[in-house]
Formats: C-alpha cells, sequence, structure tokens
C-alpha cells in the first residue's frame, strides 16, 4: 500500500512545524552507532573539513560511563543549557537534545530560548552561526567539535562571491540580480544576501523565496544568483516555477567569470552556484533504478539536494520535515526508500516498524562532518561548561552578524 500526501509530485510547502516522534523522548538507551562511517569529503572535497583539533581531554569512546556522565552534567547545568540535534545526528547525541530538527527549525528553536545561558548546538558550524546571529550576545553557542563543518557551506567563501557579484555588475546586471542564499551557507554568505536585498530559504520555502526574488513588488529581480546548493535551486526553479532548464546557468567559482560568457549571464534567470551536498549527491538514477527492481511498488521519496534526474525519477520530494510528516502519515505497509542523510533514515525505519523503510542507496553515506559530534565530544562539552569553562563557542562579528540577520529577517518576511 502507497500514500500519497499531495497528488502533484513536489517538493513540500511550508507547514506549521512538527516536533519528530523519533525525537530524544523515543531513543531508549544511547548507544554508539554500530555501523563504520563512510568518511565523505575527506578526500573528495578537502575544503568541507575544518581540520580542527579539540582543543581538551576528550573522554575515551569506549568509556562505560560516557552515558551516565552526559546525563550527570546536563542534570547540574539544569535551565541554564539547551541542546539542539539535527535530525542527521547519531543516536546516542539524539537522546541529550532537548528539542530536535532541521536546520532552521533549530535556529528558531534557539532564538526562543533567551533564559537559556548555553546553547549547546549539535549540528554543523553554519547552523550554529546561525544560532548565535538569533540569539542575544549574553548566550553562547557552542558547537561540540569545531571540526564539525559542511562540504556544502564550504563551496562557497565571501571572497568568491564578491568576485562573481563583480562579474555580473560588468555584465550590467548586478542590479537587476537578488542573491537567494540556502540555509546551508556561511555567515559571511548570508551578509553578502543581506547586503545586497536578497533573502535566506530552507528547502521548504525554496519557492516562496524565488517568488519573492522575482516579484515587482517584492525582490524585483529579473535573475536570481543562487548560494551554495546548484541542485536545490535547479530542483525548485525546473519543478516548481515552470523555468527550463536552459534558464539555469553553473556559475563556477574556480573559474573565470564563473565560467560563463556575458551573454549566458545576461540570458540566465537562474545563476546556480556550484555546490552541492556530498552526502545527496551521491543518489544515482542507478540508486533509484536497483531499488524499483529490489522492491516492486516502493516510493521513492528525496530531499532536493539531490541532483536533478534523481529528483525528477522519485515519487515524492520535499525538505526533512516533509520527509518525517510522509513516513508517519502513510498506512502500515508502506515501503519507502529515502534519498537523505541514513542517521535519520534508520531512526525513521526503528520508529516505525509497521512500514518498510530502506535507505536509497545500498552504500552505507552519514554526513561525515555531522558525525563528528559523538558521545565523548558531548560529555566533554557539557563537563567543561559545568566546571565553569566556555568551549567551543561561535561568534559571529556584530557587522556580518547585522546584515546576515537582514536576510533571515527577510525570509522570515516572506509572503
Ligand atoms: S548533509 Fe550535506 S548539506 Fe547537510 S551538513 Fe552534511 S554536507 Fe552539509
Amino acid at each position: 500500500m502507497t500514500v500519497d500526501l499531495d497528488p502533484v509530485r513536489r517538493i513540500s510547502r511550508p507547514g506549521s512545524p512538527i516536533s519528530s516522534p523519533i525525537g530524544p523522548g523515543t531513543v531508549p538507551e544511547p548507544t554508539p552507532s554500530p555501523l563504520a562511517l563512510l568518511l565523505l569529503g575527506r578526500d573528495a572535497d578537502p575544503a568541507s573539513e575544518r581540520g580542527v583539533a579539540c582543543p581538551g581531554e576528550l573522554p575515551a569512546a569506549s568509556d562505560p560511563t560516557l552515558v551516565e556522565r552526559a546525563r550527570a552534567a546536563k542534570q547540574a547545568l539544569g535551565d541554564r543549557l539547551f541542546v539542539l540535534g539535527h535530525h542527521y545526528q547519531r543516536d546516542e547525541v539524539i537522546a541529550f537534545a532537548d528539542v530536535t530538527g532541521d536546520s532552521f527549525k533549530l535556529a528558531q528553536q534557539a532564538a526562543a530560548r533567551p533564559a537559556a545561558e548555553f546553547i549547546v548546538f549539535c549540528g554543523v558550524h553554519f547552523m550554529a552561526e546561525s544560532a548565535d546571529i538569533l540569539t542575544s550576545p549574553e548566550q553562547a553557542v557552542i558547537l561540540p567539535d569545531l571540526a564539525a563543518g559542511c562540504s556544502m557551506a564550504d563551496m562557497a567563501t565571501g571572497e568568491q562571491v564578491d568576485e562573481i557579484w563583480d562579474v555580473l555588475a560588468d555584465a550590467g546586471v548586478a542590479d537587476v540580480t537578488v542573491p537567494v542564499s540556502y540555509m546551508n551557507s556561511s555567515a559571511a554568505i548570508k551578509a553578502f544576501t543581506g547586503r545586497h536585498g536578497g533573502t535566506i530559504c530552507t528547502s521548504s520555502n525554496a519557492k516562496r523565496a524565488l517568488d519573492w526574488a522575482f516579484d515587482p513588488d517584492g525582490g524585483r529581480g529579473e535573475k536570481v544568483l543562487f548560494l551554495p546548493d546548484q541542485h536545490l535551486g535547479r530542483n525548485t526553479a525546473v519543478l516548481e516555477m515552470g523555468m527550463s532548464l536552459d534558464d539555469c546557468v553553473l556559475v563556477d567559482p574556480h573559474k573565470p567569470n564563473g565560467g560563463l560568457t556575458v551573454e549566458q549571464i545576461r540570458n540566465a534567470k537562474m545563476l546556480l552556484w556550484k555546490g552541492h551536498c556530498s552526502v545527496h549527491g551521491r543518489f544515482s538514477l542507478d540508486s533509484v533504478a536497483d531499488v524499483r527492481a529490489r522492491v516492486p511498488g516502493i516510493r521513492v521519496l528525496v530531499h532536493p539536494e539531490c541532483r536533478h534526474e534523481v529528483v525528477t525519477a522519485a515519487d515524492e520530494v520535499g525538505s526533512t520535515e516533509y520527509i518525517i510528516r510522509a513516513v508517519e502519515a502513510a498506512p502500515p505497509g508502506t515501503a519507502w526508500a529515502i534519498g537523505t542523510e541514513l542517521n535519520l533514515v534508520q531512526r525513521l525505519a526503528k520508529a516505525h516498524p509497521e512500514q518498510t523503510i530502506v535507505f536509497l542507496d545500498r552504500t552505507v553515506c552519514f554526513c561525515s562532518t555531522m558525525n563528528r559530534i559523538d558521545l565523548p565530544h558531548l560529555v566533554w562539552t557539557l563537563e567543561s561548561l559545568a566546571a565553569g569553562e566556555v568551549v567551543n563557542r561561535i561568534t559571529v562579528d556584530p557587522q556580518t552578524s547585522a546584515h546576515a540577520r537582514a536576510a533571515l529577517d527577510q525570509m522570515l518576511a516572506l509572503p
């Protein structure tokens, strides 16, 4: 039996935030993941890892008291502490999260806790930056492992984007181009976006952001520079906005003039930054064909960070929150092949034994940087805070923060 939340295959529309049933309350006892990690990005995308070693004494991963130590430190900190857990985190970390969610929901949750002195963000670097931008200077946002970066966010630097903006200015189109940046970007990119009158978007509201950007009464743009995920930009433009693939061009920051001629720049409606997610980029048409052959009648559900041909071949496309809602709403017996990060897919499979839930690819594929935050790092962070030492604080400078905040506020004001 299958379920269809929407008769039209689509990228999910924004809806009211939901609490995931696979959050902290339903993970009975945290245990380290038994699966070996495939460390994506270590060779293919060297820029994805920040290479920052832990500045303190990490407890051994084999220490049998880790769970007890984390509980004790969390209890000692009480209401001074708020722990955020991204959906892609390990079970052993999610078990200690006060709230789980995607990057935007977690940033909102951080902003909604002004009394919390310490926000421990179990996610990646750009998420902690966003939380710092949205919280007060008195609150400390902490990333348990500073090496937890994001390969996609690292694919666009402030300097590169400024250079490309100059290229657009030379082509005479900067004045009619609106930057739209995915939440999965650094504070510097969000600040660039704010400085140039653009908006941030998430995978849930990318269409609304593009509608606004092209609206004569909104962003007033004739073109959009979409950063840094080419796939989300292309999938939204083509599948939801009715544009053609020819309306989209790829801006390669490693080539002179982005690898484009002036004519290409002037003719394009969507200027897509050449960035991608190392995890979602692994799913292929072969993955889809393979799972359909193995499990007849299976529904393929993928994240819009997947490649265009994969999204086109899927049955449903949607954000992380959409994927969770789709599985929750499905009747028993539904079979799903899910194309997103493996920790989430494994938790969905555990929480819904009445359904058949498989990972879209045969290869074990975690987000390697997200997985850097493990129980030893969490214990070290919590015990340091309980002992009065603030470690691994993430701060965004006031000027960057102000411009980035303008772009985030524009997203919150999207019609
Ligand atoms: S899953 Fe992809 S976009 Fe998300 S944090 Fe990992 S590398 Fe970045």
